[in-house]
């Protein structure tokens, strides 16, 4: 299908992620020219970081949710809820799961990324993948039910030992610890372990961030593996590189991202990891008319973490750009913070901070998570 839009050129957003929910409310004030399309499979985008405080049960799921459906009305865009499953840079045109045909001038992928379930075998099978964000919502639920089925009984195994495995880590702890507690069950029948893999507990940031967070997890009677890679799951049970094995009745994987497969075909430029390779404007680095931000995009000059504090802060500079691209006018640069406030929830109202190599930690600081993300999503709040 392609869109008659007249003289005016079309825009595409791929995906609803952070950074294109942040681009669709700069759009409120400034309108790009173009008749704006937007194309995501899920039209409830959940704001990361407030998922683990869902889990944890200190706010409803709808809370953590972004609707994407008046964002787009405010701006009269159009707003199409499928899946892209190809995408062709030459002819400027991609496919959706629905079978549609859409085509565009300018193109904007924020789609994110998935956990890399792929290259271990049994695990696309047998542990839940904490993306799609959205969809592990309803599948914790049934995590809580087959615990109370087994009397709060529940060995949890969360792969991975970045801060998004370590926060769920947390949050599962002390949601079923407070489901048993208030069931009358014994809370010693819960055992959550955390599998850190070869790279250890939170590679890249500081240490005394990590003494933290181990001391955190030892104080809450979460367990931490750390130095073999799950080189297989079956039948609930992780099989350990260099032998020895783990048992768990849920296991979560939360391991490195991996990229949607279909970006390797489009024709775009893709780091070796198959994210779209963008420049400092957040342009692909092969096709003038393409943008990517987020997870899905290989920054350069230097590597990012993929980490939605990234996404968020992209998004005034990928408007900018789309209407700058649109307009030919000039791009500008992301500049990324050299120091990032990173705040870590630990289930239970309380967290722990890092910026400028130190840490902090305590209610207070859960306090001001709460209010930095409550600031956050408000913006996008209808009522
Ligand atoms: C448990 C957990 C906790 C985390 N906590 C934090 C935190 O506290 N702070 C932080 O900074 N980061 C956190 N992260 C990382 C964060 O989730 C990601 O970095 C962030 O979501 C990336 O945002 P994005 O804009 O790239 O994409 P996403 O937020 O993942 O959004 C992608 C969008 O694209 C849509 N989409 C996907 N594929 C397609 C397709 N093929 N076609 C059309 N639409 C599509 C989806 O429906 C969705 O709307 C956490 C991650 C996890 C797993």
């Amino acid at each position: 299908m392609t869109e008659d839009t007249g003289s005016r050129p079309s825009l595409v957003l791929a995906g609803a992620g952070h950074a294109h929910v942040i681009a669709l409310r700069d759009f409120v004030t400034r309108a790009p020219d173009a008749c704006v399309t937007i194309v995501t499979r899920d039209v409830l985008t959940p704001y990361s970081g407030m998922l683990p405080g869902v889990i944890a049960g200190h706010y409803p799921p709808g809370a953590a949710m972004i609707d994407v459906r008046p964002l787009a009305q405010s701006i009269g865009a159009r707003l199409i809820q499928d899946e892209i499953v190809s995408l062709d840079a030459e002819s400027r045109s991609f496919t959706c799961a629905s079978g549609a045909k859409l085509a565009y001038d300018v193109l904007s992928i924020d789609i994110g990324s998935r956990p890399n379930t792929g290259d271990v075998p049994g695990a696309r099978e047998g542990a839940i993948p904490v993306k799609p964000i959205d969809r592990l919502l309803g599948t914790f639920a049934s995590v809580e039910q087959r615990f109370a089925e087994r009397g709060y009984a529940a060995r949890v195994a969360v792969v991975g030992g970045g801060a998004g495995g370590v926060e769920l880590a947390f949050a599962i702890n002390h949601r079923l610890r407070a489901i048993a507690v208030s069931a009358g069950a014994a809370e010693a029948r819960i055992q959550v372990l955390v599998v850190a893999g070869s790279h250890g507990l939170l590679p890249g940031f500081s240490d005394g961030f990590r003494r933290r967070v181990r001391a955190a997890l030892e104080s809450r009677a979460v367990r931490l593996h750390e130095g073999r890679r799950v080189e297989r799951v079956e039948d609930g049970r992780l099989f350990l590189d260099g032998g020895g094995l783990l048992e768990a009745d849920e296991t979560l994987w939360t391991t490195q991202a991996e990229a949607a497969t279909w970006l390797a075909s489009s024709g775009l430029a893709t780091d070796e990891a198959g994210f779209v390779a963008v420049d400092e404007t957040l342009r692909s680095t092969s096709h003038g008319n393409v943008f990517a931000a987020g997870d899905v995009a290989s920054f350069s000059p230097m590597k990012l973490p993929k980490s939605g504090v990234y996404a968020v802060r992209q998004g005034p500079v990928l408007a900018n750009n789309l209407r700058a691209a649109l307009s030919n006018k000039e791009l500008q640069t992301f500049k990324p913070q050299k120091h990032v406030l990173y705040i870590l929830s630990t289930g239970d109202k309380n967290a722990i901070m890092t910026k400028y190599g130190m840490s902090l930690e305590g209610a207070p600081i859960w306090l001001l998570k709460h209010m930095i993300d409550n600031r956050f999503i408000k913006q996008f709040s209808t009522r």
